[in-house]
């Protein structure tokens, strides 16, 4: 496993587990006993995903000493704003059964982020957390809460895949010093990317899969990514990306296949910020 360095010096697995939509609690429980055998070390969940305490679990079960792993959750929307987000938290705290959370992230850029990240700051500064961040906070956002807090964030986890490059928003985030995770790396398996021919003869090359390319090719562009799966063969085939390197032009011939828009929704559309925010678990 690599390993990244935040802009506070804590060192954080280049590549991760994902449990969104892993809602079934044995299931998320065996998907992440199976990472953590297939050698992940940072799992990333959330409380809209109602499933921190089997990832807990799953943690306690593996035996693995809790500083070897390095665990992310975020707050949602309806918890926006100081007191809230305190709330937030201390159940997030209570859920996963950990005292200290590795990271802790701002979900959506909506609500009273604001009142949020100053309670985040205090989180911070009593150790609860060894890193605060946000997600799917696009460049006008992040420039916004850096200008304006002066607080930067460790690390913000966007969408990016290879039909949603944000190379601009990589660019952004660097300046900052920012370090992006990539959500829905593959793509969640949509609009064919995993189909894609360009991807395909690359696997072939290096008789490997598309998903593989893919988490090589974001790993190489200096991103971190969590990929997910509940089948035990993908969560290892997703790890198994250290023993190869994609060359300059074929790094270039992937950056062709950016569609330069969302494989999902928008963060600037009115319509998502309404659908989010509206949205209770
Ligand atoms: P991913 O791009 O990780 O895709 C997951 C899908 O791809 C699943 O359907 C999985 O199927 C399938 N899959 C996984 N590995 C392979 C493989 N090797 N070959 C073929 N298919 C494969 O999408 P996610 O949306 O899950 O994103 C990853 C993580 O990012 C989430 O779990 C979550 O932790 C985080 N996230 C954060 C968001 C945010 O707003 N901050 C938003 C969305 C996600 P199966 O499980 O059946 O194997």
């Amino acid at each position: 496993m690599e390993f990244l360095s935040l802009n506070n010096a804590v060192l954080m697995p280049i590549l991760g587990f994902g449990v969104y939509q892993i809602e079934e609690k044995d299931e998320c429980e065996r998907s992440v006993l199976d990472a953590l055998e297939a050698g992940y070390r940072l799992i990333d969940t959330a409380s809209l995903y109602v499933n921190e305490k089997a990832v807990g679990n799953a943690i306690r079960k593996s035996g693995l000493p809790r500083e070897e792993i390095f665990v992310t959750t975020k707050f949602w929307i309806r918890d926006a704003g100081y007191e809230k987000t305190m709330a937030s938290f201390s159940r997030s705290q209570e859920n996963l059964g950990l005292e200290v959370i590795d990271l802790f992230l701002i979900h959506q850029p909506f609500g009273d982020y604001y009142g949020s990240w100053r309670a985040m700051q205090t989180l911070y500064g009593q150790g609860k957390v060894r890193a605060i961040g946000v997600s799917n906070f696009y460049p006008d956002r992040l420039a916004d809460l850096v200008q304006n807090t002066g607080f930067i964030p460790a690390l913000n986890q966007v969408e990016m895949n290879p039909f949603f490059q944000q190379h601009e928003a990589q660019a952004w985030n660097q300046k900052y010093g920012v370090q992006i995770q990539a959500w829905a790396p593959l793509g969640r398996g949509l609009q064919d990317i995993l189909e894609n021919e360009l991807l395909k003869n690359l696997a072939d090359k290096y008789q490997k899969t598309v998903a593989q390319i893919i988490l090589r090719w974001l790993t190489q562009r200096g991103l971190a990514a969590i990929p997910k799966s509940t089948h035990r063969e993908r969560i290892v085939e997703n790890i198994r990306i250290f023993d190869f390197s994609l060359d300059e032009n074929e790094m270039a011939a992937i950056r062709t296949l950016d569609k330069g828009r969302t494989c999902f929704s928008s963060h600037t559309d009115p319509e998502t910020v309404i659908r989010l925010s509206s949205r209770h678990f």
